[in-house]
């Protein structure tokens, strides 16, 4: 772990922040209100102004800016998505783009700012504070639990839970009609959610873009089965898989195995959705605070990260740059579980 500072204690007043704005980018996840929320009242707790900027870097652009007082963050611990809703902006990609940007937080006395994200939105904020004086710090918001430098992301534990929930049913379905279900889980370029969720609900084969060896594993299943003429199973595929996604894979098996009753389920977008699990309301709300300590304590351009359940900030070249390594342990368990 490369980390410059860790276990943050409540914040020392050691510079002169007199208001902040808190925003979410990229995909959203389950728990960014909970951090929301903590930034907002951890920084009004030390008698700082706070503003939400509502719809990412476009509405930083657009000057889309709302003041958020303690009542404003009431009642959205336990909702799913963003009240300030999120962005992808092409504008802000651009010099013009965050030159309006800046103009528009300058216009509105704002210092710093605390942005939850992915890595695209943490590269955004690094560059810009490096055109412009403006400190960001980050807090890592993605169901994908991809960032380097932290062994959590918030929303990752709600979107575990949304899909062991879900193939647990399919499961039910599978064994009653003796059919192999290829269930397709978010991840781009992290397996890391189809890997934990797949050994949660002992998946017979789990597809992962960092591993091509469960291929091999994959055929075996199917040759089992094949011969057996009643077999049923969870498959689980990465979205980001080599092989291409569940649908791709599950037609490959359907040509060498017509005898096999194949379906796909592509749990899509309801894997974003839900209402925040405890740890993921806890760790945004960690993790909330923390930012604001961060920020009063002149840090900038780092992440807020969870290692061994400490707090510790991560400078965002390298949360940006590095891979997430995924546990090889973990697919080794399922290995042996499942020859
Ligand atoms: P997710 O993990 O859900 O995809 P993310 O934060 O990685 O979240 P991106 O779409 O990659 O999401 O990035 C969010 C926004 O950050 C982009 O729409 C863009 O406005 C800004 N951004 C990303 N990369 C850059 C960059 N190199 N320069 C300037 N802005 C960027």
């Amino acid at each position: 772990m490369n980390t410059i500072s860790e276990n943050l204690e409540p914040s020392l007043h050691k510079r002169k922040l007199k208001k902040i704005a808190v925003f979410t980018s990229g995909g959203d996840a389950p728990g960014m209100n909970a951090a929301i929320r903590a930034v907002t009242r951890a920084a009004l707790a030390n008698k700082l102004k706070v503003v939400g900027i509502r719809r990412g870097y476009q509405g930083m652009i657009e000057g889309d800016f709302i003041p958020l007082k303690s009542s404003d963050v009431s009642g959205i611990l336990q909702l799913g998505g963003t009240i300030l809703k999120t962005a992808r902006s092409e504008e802000f990609r651009t010099p013009e783009g965050r030159f309006k940007a800046y103009q528009q937080l300058k216009n509105a006395q704002i210092d710093a700012v605390v942005v939850i994200g992915g890595d695209g939105s943490f590269t955004g904020a690094q560059v810009m504070s490096k055109e412009y004086e403006i400190s960001f710090v980050g807090i890592p918001g993605t169901i994908d639990n991809d960032m380097y430098g932290t062994d959590y992301t918030i929303g990752y534990e709600t979107a575990l839970n949304t899909v062991v929930e879900a193939v647990d049913k399919i499961r039910e379905t599978a064994r009653s009609h003796g059919r192999i279900f290829f269930v397709e889980v978010m991840g781009r370029e992290a397996g890391l959610l189809a890997l934990t969720s797949g050994i949660a609900c002992g998946a017979e084969v789990i597809l992962i873009p960092e591993s091509t060896v469960q291929t091999e594993e994959l055929n075996s299943f199917l040759r089992k089965g094949y011969k057996s003429k009643e077999s049923s199973g969870i498959v689980i595929v990465a979205e980001g898989d080599q092989s291409g996604g569940a649908m791709c894979i599950a037609e490959e098996a359907r040509k060498a195995h017509p005898d096999l009753d194949v379906r796909v389920s592509v749990l899509g977008h309801i894997q974003r959705g839900g209402s925040p699990a405890a740890k993921d309301r806890v760790n945004a709300t960690r993790m909330g605070v923390a930012a604001v300590d961060a920020l009063l304590d002149d840090q900038h351009s780092v992440m807020i990260g969870i290692a061994n359940e400490k707090i510790v900030l991560v400078p965002f070249n390298k949360a940006v740059k590095l891979n997430h390594v995924i546990d090889t342990n973990l697919i080794e368990i399922h290995r042996l579980l499942n020859r």
